[in-house]
């Protein structure tokens, strides 16, 4: 008989709850949270109670980055369709990137949302790029639906109490 392997997650926050939840499905991994607050408590320490949460893929094509947004987005995408109560919901979105932030921190982060062939514009729904004047300001802005998670809602349904069991 196979041993399980142990895996021990530091965190209780959307980030590590959702890992639970991925990694509990493996029968032959054994999977422990251990995490200085959980879902109940209430920290300026601990984010998810009472902050929202968006997937924005911003990963470099090729990057674990962008293995790993790709990944995620097949189980929110799930989470979406076969439990809409779970607190996860798709949100249409639309990002500016200005075009006098090209190559700043802030526009290299954000390069891959605006990006003319961006490469999760076959994964998530609905993407299409536009091009706006905006009050003067010439943006280039990229539409889609993506997701939106409720934290608070979502920590504390069934779904994630069942990967805490
Ligand atoms: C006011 C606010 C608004 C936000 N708005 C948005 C938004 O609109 N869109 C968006 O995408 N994001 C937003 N965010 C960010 C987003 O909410 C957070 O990035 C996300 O909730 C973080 O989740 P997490 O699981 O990584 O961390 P957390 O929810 O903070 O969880 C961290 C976990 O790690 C544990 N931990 C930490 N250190 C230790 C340790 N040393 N030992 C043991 N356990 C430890 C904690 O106890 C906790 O369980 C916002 C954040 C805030 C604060």
């Amino acid at each position: 008989m196979r041993c399980p392997l142990l895996i021990h997650i530091c965190s209780a926050g959307v980030l590590g709850l959702s890992t639970a939840l991925v990694l509990s499905k493996h029968k032959h991994l054994n999977v422990t949270v251990v995490a200085k607050h959980m879902p109940g408590d209430y920290d300026i320490e601990y984010a998810s109670p009472w902050a929202g949460a968006n997937y924005f893929p911003v990963g470099k094509p090729g990057s674990n980055l962008q293995r790993f947004e790709k990944a995620t987005w097949a189980e929110l995408d799930r989470i979406c369709r076969e439990v809409p109560e779970a607190g996860i919901h798709y949100q249409v979105t639309r990002t500016f990137g200005r075009t006098k932030d090209a190559g700043t921190a802030t526009g290299q982060w954000f390069e891959e949302l605006t990006k003319e062939d961006a490469w999760f514009k076959d994964v998530v729904p609905n993407v299409r790029r536009e091009h706006i004047i905006h009050v003067l300001i010439f943006v280039i802005a990229r539409l889609y639906s993506l997701t939106c998670i409720f934290s608070y809602h979502y920590l504390h349904h069934k779904l994630i109490q069942q990967a805490l069991d």
